[in-house]
């Protein structure tokens, strides 16, 4: 066999401080704006912004930090970190995003088991890194982000980032890295177990912002105004420090203010076109929009996920605020983003309500991503929008192994996500569940995320989990958690009442609590595991029926379960288990 004939191009590693280069040069003059610890507004340039990128990577360097080390990050979303998103992985080193809402001793676990050599952190973490450094023997120097006049009162020695910055002018070359070497390290929220560690490479880095910048995808330009409220410390902010200078996006960072009136006034001060955030934040920013009247006067189109939007928040933010929704799906493990809803042109011209439920799915694979539905054999389901199986992904941004780990957790090459979901014949992925919280009645599957979107559309309801509770006959039913909305009242036989031609009876919930708030975890999705645990003894007063008579099977039930689905695009069975 004669050898494949080379392409004849230029041999430029694909390396995350192209991105930043590219801002600098041609969107030079461009704002990054940010909400600081501090309490002001700082406003520079992307110039500037590769200047202190270069300045931090020179005084890394004199700190001998090594190609391959460790650098993490304890911070908000401001102009520092994403000078040492670039100045840590321009010089080779690897930029360790930690997540400050951990545990602390989640926190102690993912820094010694990255073995990070410094930790760059915001000042209101400095009572966090007293309790961390004792046990961080690994880490080098602690360095404030802030100058010496507001260098928070420690235990631990620490430098302030604007002292160690000083010296340097900026004026520096970044150097040449193999595009294979490692970026950026994320770890997993750590539900269950501990964190895992997803280790991007710049390859895969750079790829992820060519397809989250994409028309199909993020779609950003240089007429956008970019405000992440998904913060900085989690997966990459989905990706946007990196996408936003790719297409030369101003960006609006939040700091640490994320409750609704901040995040309202910093998108109306700055001309925010273009935001991205989970459900949770979203609920609090919509909860101020009402109380207050306020309006939107730039905001175009926000991009919600990290959990499921539920169909009420999508229908508030277009009905009431002219806002598009694009739903996206991903995780640590994708870098993270997997698909996003955009309608084609044909599908753009359906009628309204079919729109709405396509709108309502997790969307198609962004460019790259490549993925599929199987069986508890292994096997392929089809794309037929009813089968649902456990879903696996595949490309050149997904994960091979966990950083440290031994053994691949592929499953012939696919990385199999614990999502289940559908796909259907035009590609739109739906997610029904984790595998571990969808709830088994009977031997059907219940979709615990479409009975919370329902709940969460009632007019009194704010937010709503459902788990699984233990039946003596079902095996499981569901039971919901409800938080209501402040001044609204709902009664447990209402909400039930609301269900009702909705879906099918046997998906009804068999009772409901309600709760002053429901718990989360770190990155804000529902800690369900903890919600199952902590009513795993709740008697249903279906249970307590069926006690008396535990052989018995009803007619009116079996006929129920056997008709299905009753409602668009909620499949009431997974085909194999
Ligand atoms: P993380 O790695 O922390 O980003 O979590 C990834 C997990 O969040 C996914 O595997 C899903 O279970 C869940 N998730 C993310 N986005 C969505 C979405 N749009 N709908 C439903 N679940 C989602």
């Amino acid at each position: 066999m004669t050898a494949p004939l080379q392409g004849q191009m230029m041999d430029v590693p694909l390396t995350v401080s192209a991105l930043l280069t590219h801002a600098a040069r041609f969107y030079g003059s461009v704002e990054i704006v940010s909400r600081r610890i501090e309490g002001d507004l700082h406003r520079y340039t992307y110039r500037d912004c590769e200047r202190r990128a270069k300045q931090l990577a020179q005084a890394l360097l004199g700190l001998d930090v090594q190609p391959g080390e460790r650098i993490a990050t304890l911070a908000w979303n401001g102009y520092r970190h994403l000078e040492a998103y670039y100045g840590t992985t321009g010089i080779g080193a690897v930029c360790h995003t930690i997540n400050p809402r951990l545990f602390p001793d989640q926190i102690v676990f993912i820094i010694n088991d990255a073995q990070d050599s410094y930790v760059l952190f915001d000042t209101p973490f400095a009572p966090l890194v007293d309790m961390l450094a004792p046990q961080c023997p690994h880490v080098r120097g602690w360095i404030a982000l802030t100058d010496d006049a507001h260098r928070p009162d420690m235990r631990t020695p620490v430098l302030s980032y604007e002292t160690l910055l000083a010296p340097h002018d900026g004026a520096f070359d970044w150097p040449r890295i193999d595009e294979r070497s490692a970026s950026y390290l994320c770890y997993t929220s750590g539900t269950t177990g501990h964190p895992k560690g997803a280790l991007y490479s710049h390859r895969s880095t750079m790829l992820h912002a060519y397809g989250a910048a994409l028309p199909n995808a993020l779609a950003l330009s240089a007429r956008d105004v970019v405000l992440p409220v998904v913060p900085m410390f989690h997966v990459n902010a989905w990706g946007i420090p990196h996408a936003a200078p790719l297409a030369g996006a101003k960006l609006v960072l939040p700091g640490k203010d994320l409750d609704g009136r901040s995040l309202h006034e910093l998108m109306e001060a700055e001309r925010v076109t273009f935001s991205a955030g989970v459900p949770t934040v979203y609920l609090g920013l919509l909860a101020h929009m009402k109380e207050t009247g306020a309006r939107f006067s730039s905001l175009e189109r926000t991009v919600i996920g990290g959990s499921a939007c539920p169909p009420a928040m999508l229908r508030t933010f277009e009905d009431d605020y002219r806002v598009e929704v694009i739903h996206a799906w991903g995780m640590t493990e994708m870098s993270p983003l997997g698909t996003l809803v955009k309608l084609t042109s044909e599908e753009a011209q359906r009628p309204p309500l079919v729109r709405r439920a396509l709108r309502e799915k997790q969307g198609r694979a962004v460019f790259s991503v490549d993925m599929k539905i199987v069986g508890d054999d292994g096997q392929e389901l089809p794309w037929d929008g009813v089968a649902f199986g456990d879903l696996h992904v595949r490309g050149p941004c997904v994960i091979d192994r966990y950083y440290g780990a031994d053994t691949s957790p592929l499953i012939d090459g696919w990385f199999p996500t614990g999502d289940v979901a559908t796909l259907d014949p035009d590609g739109f992925l739906h997610i029904t569940d984790r595998s571990k919280d969808v709830i088994k009645s009977g031997g059907e599957w219940i979709s615990s995320i479409d009975v919370e979107n329902i709940a969460i559309a009632h007019p009194a309801v704010a937010e709503a989990a459902c788990v699984a509770v233990a039946h003596p006959r079902w095996t499981e039913r569901p039971l919901l958690v409800v938080v209501k909305r402040p001044h609204a009242d709902v009664t447990r036989d209402e909400l039930l009442a609301f269900y009702t031609d909705k879906v099918v009876r046997w998906w009804i919930p068999d009772d409901v609590v309600f709760v002053d708030e429901l718990p989360h975890t770190a990155t804000g999705k529902l800690q369900k595991l903890k919600l199952r645990e902590q009513y795993r003894h709740h008697r249903l007063p279906s249970a307590l029926a069926a006690d008396d008579c535990p052989l018995a099977d009803s007619t009116a039930d079996a006929d129920a379960r056997a008709a299905g689905p009753v409602h668009e695009g909620i499949p009431a069975r997974r085909s194999r288990r």
